[in-house]
């Protein structure tokens, strides 16, 4: 089986870019677990599927057609890249992971990732429940003022309004539903190192993985 370097984190930790950027020095695959529930959050929001409904939505999981192409995501052939970044999606996808019939439709496809020469994978149970085996397990986290900060910073910057107040208490509602939840809590792996990055660059947290990786 191909190595698999897991990064798991709360939202907006900056992991996304830290592990895409590490699969792209190692040139590994890389898996965005997020996207997956993203998807399923908007493809129910389509359907106008409760987002308490877990026999439903799981059933809607199994039978989304995903791919990855060329930095696209499409779902059922439609391009929603950009779709899914919303934080309206982002809330709902919270939502939605909370339903063991939604987290078990996606392990296939998370597996499916794991193809050589190696793998990234980014999210919050990579290795606690879909990877356990992983080579390097990283818990990367920064404190929800510095996480808030650095959301505001790419909307801004993406020319979408947002409120510094608004996107804290957003995360704080999203950390206390990822880790209270029943089915995979975030939490830190049994043998995971802990990476705090409020106060480095992206590239030294980049450093840091590739250093543990490498010794
Ligand atoms: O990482 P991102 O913000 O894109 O993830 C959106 C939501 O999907 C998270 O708030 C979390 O509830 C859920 N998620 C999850 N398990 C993962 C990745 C994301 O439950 N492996």
């Amino acid at each position: 089986l191909a190595p698999v370097i897991a990064i798991d984190g709360p939202t907006a930790s900056g992991k996304g870019t830290v592990a895409s950027l590490v699969a792209e020095k190692l040139g590994f695959h890389y898996l965005d677990s997020g996207a997956l529930y993203r998807l399923v959050a908007l493809g129910s929001q389509k359907a106008a599927i409760d987002p308490e409904n877990g026999p439903e939505l799981g059933f809607l999981a199994q039978k989304m057609l995903i791919s990855f192409k060329n930095g696209r995501v499409l779902l059922n052939a439609e391009d929603v890249t950009e779709a899914i970044r919303t934080e309206e999606v982002g809330l709902r996808a919270s939502k939605i992971a909370v339903h063991p019939e939604v987290r078990d439709a996606l392990v296939a496809v998370q597996h499916g990732f794991r193809r050589s020469p190696g793998l990234v994978a980014d999210g919050r149970d990579m290795a606690t429940v879909i990877f356990p085996d992983a080579t390097l397990k990283v818990f990367l986290t920064a404190t929800v003022l510095a996480r808030s900060e650095r959301r505001h910073k790419q909307l801004i910057a993406k020319g979408i309004p947002a409120k510094l107040v608004n996107l804290l208490s957003d995360l704080e509602e999203r950390d206390a539903r990822d880790s209270s939840r029943g089915t995979a809590p975030l939490a830190v792996a049994e043998g995971a190192k802990v990476l705090e990055t409020s106060e480095l660059s992206i590239d030294q947290a980049v450093q840091a993985v590739l250093g543990w990786y490498q010794t």
